[in-house]
């Protein structure tokens, strides 16, 4: 057997359908963002990142970055184990009553990804709850769909978004069947916002516990960052609550929130959570400061949104093909993953302007797309930058009426 030659015909695969992935080697620089510096053979220029998913620039908040500072001068860099064996610190006991008390809810439990969160807890409740259906949405993340797969019980995929057909669904089983309704609030490459009441009046028809992942939406929405169960004032209707600390809080690690009895039978039974280092104090002391933060700051949400607005009206001026949608993501359809490739490279190697191409699997193929995502901290000079590049780039290789035409960077 030739191990390297198969690991190369399925790398040579993905280079000739165009989705080879190639990440840019950068550097942040603290107190900048979204300025940072990529390293290239040719050493290292700055460049304006516009696809990071540290949506509120958190990562580089001062109270955020003293707390880290501070919790290593006290405690050192690792927490020392597992949280079973000596890696549960008093900063992972604050972090999960403050995040308990964001959602509203009795308890909630610290996992190193939202990733493992999702994966950890839907497989494990199948297990808990034997003969449990779970009803997913088709647009899920690729987390929950793993949880779920790994759960082994039975699974049901609904619409995106379409509650009528969720209802037809959940129909179909008799009201004592275990069920739970797994979906998300902001579909992040679409910019989607699900019909949480909807799903949540449904979950109360046919007895079904209620999964939502709000990872694209905590610390960016509602009054104190809840997510758009909070915006909505229904964070009591859905039973667990799915978020990270990487994206809007801007550190790093996933929890769920829930009511003490299922936190603790997750933390009690889940493999994914007990048989792995615990997340090192000082990223629990980053993210508690940041969640304190933005329980009563609400000027990073507000100038968040302001800016992606802004963004939007800029490129549809310019008759950029920018995705209409009621959230903060601002896809930019491009249809095809080499030309979507060519095109960032080009914004990256003429403009300075990172933006990474978004490919299959991660969106359907012949939707590859751009994802920009502006921050509290991106211009009006840096938006104008943006849309300039993007449309003269544009007009020398009109996607939208069908002429390939393909960029001097392939
Ligand atoms: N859920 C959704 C919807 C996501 O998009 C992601 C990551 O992008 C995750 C979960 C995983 O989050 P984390 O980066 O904390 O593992």
């Amino acid at each position: 057997m030739h191990y390297e030659v198969m690991f190369q015909k399925h790398l040579d695969a993905l280079r000739s359908e165009g989705r080879y992935r190639i990440f840019a080697d950068l550097k942040r620089r603290c107190g900048s963002y979204p300025i940072a510096d990529q390293f290239t053979d040719g050493g290292a220029r700055e460049v304006t990142v516009w696809c990071s998913n540290d949506y509120l620039g958190m990562s580089q908040h001062p109270a955020v970055v003293a707390a880290m500072h501070e919790a290593i001068d006290q405690v050192g860099a690792g927490s020392g184990g597992t949280r079973n064996i000596s890696g549960t610190t008093h900063y992972h006991v604050e972090l999960e009553h403050e995040i308990a008390d964001l959602h509203g809810k009795e308890s909630a439990l610290l996992f190193t990804s939202a990733y493992m969160a999702n994966d950890a807890t839907l497989s494990t409740l199948v297990k808990l709850i034997p003969g449990t259906v779970i009803f997913s949405d088709e647009k899920n993340h690729a987390s929950m769909i793993e949880g779920i797969r790994h759960g082994r019980g039975e699974k049901v995929v609904f619409r995106h978004n379409d509650p009528a057909d969720l209802e037809a669904k959940l129909k179909k089983y008799p009201k004592g069947t275990p069920k739970i309704i797994a979906f998300e609030s902001v579909y992040s490459m679409d910019g989607h916002i699900s019909p949480i009441a909807a799903i949540c009046d449904l979950a109360e028809k046919y007895n079904a516990m209620t999964y939502l992942d709000e990872v694209h939406a905590v610390g960016l929405y509602g009054p104190r960052g809840g997510g758009i169960s909070e915006r909505d004032g229904i964070m009591n209707r859905v039973h667990i609550i799915n978020g990270t600390l990487a994206k809007g809080f801007g550190v790093m690690g996933g929890y769920i929130a829930a009511s003490r009895a299922c936190c603790d039978a997750i933390r009690s039974y889940a493999p994914g959570f007990i048989f792995t280092t615990s997340l090192a104090p000082a990223i629990a002391a980053g993210a508690l400061a940041s969640i304190r933060h933005l329980k009563s700051s609400t000027f990073e949400r507000t100038r968040h949104q302001e800016r992606a607005a802004k963004l939007k009206g800029m490129l549809k001026a310019d008759r950029l093909p920018v995705v209409e949608n009621p959230s903060h993501i601002v896809p930019v359809m491009v249809g095809d993953p080499g030309h979507c490739k060519s095109l960032t490279d080009v914004l990256l190697r003429d403009f300075g302007i990172y933006v990474q191409p978004i490919n299959y699997p991660t969106v359907p193929k012949g939707t590859e797309r751009m994802r920009l995502t502006p921050s509290p901290v991106h211009t009006d000079e840096q938006m104008e930058r943006l849309v300039s590049a993007l449309k003269g780039l544009w007009a020398a290789c009109p996607v939208a009426n069908g002429t390939y035409v393909r960029l001097a960077a392939e």
